[in-house]
């Protein structure tokens, strides 16, 4: 991960519950993004700062109070499904046939910056292990 990515998710603030993001805008369409899949539960769409050749976000329409995984209740568990094969249908859709990195990122260990989970599906390159 860039460093300038690391910084931005040192200096963001984990929202509660509903709050809304910058992935409100994305879905609401008010601010651009490249979708690669929609359907009524799911959007998918190209990551602004891409760490490999392909490298989509995969994130529920509806946040529910999942702000990130460590928010998971019961009631999420066909959401997180849904997302995860939505993660493998997009992988197919770009020809990821070589493998490919699915990440979740949770809370500033995680380093994550946006608070409204979301699955990285990242690919088109080597990946590396253990991962920065
Ligand atoms: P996190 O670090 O929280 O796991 O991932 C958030 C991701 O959202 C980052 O990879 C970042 O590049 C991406 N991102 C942040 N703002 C925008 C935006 O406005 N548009 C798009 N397409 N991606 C964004």
């Amino acid at each position: 991960m860039a460093q300038s990515e690391k910084e931005a998710a040192l200096a963001a603030v984990p929202v509660d519950g509903d709050a809304p993001t910058i992935f409100d805008k994305i879905i609401k369409k008010e601010i651009p993004s490249t979708i690669v899949y929609e359907d009524d539960k799911v959007l998918a769409f190209r990551d602004i700062s891409p760490q490999g050749p392909t490298h989509i976000l995969v994130i529920p329409k509806v946040k529910d109070g999942l702000t990130g995984l460590s928010k998971a209740e019961e009631r999420h568990v066909e959401i997180l499904g849904r997302l995860l094969y939505v993660a493998k249908l997009v992988a197919k859709q770009e020809k990821l046939d070589d493998g490919y990195r699915v990440v979740i990122n949770d809370g500033k260990n995680g380093c994550q910056s946006v608070y409204h989970i979301h699955v990285h599906v990242i690919g088109g390159r080597q990946m590396n292990w253990p991962p920065g």
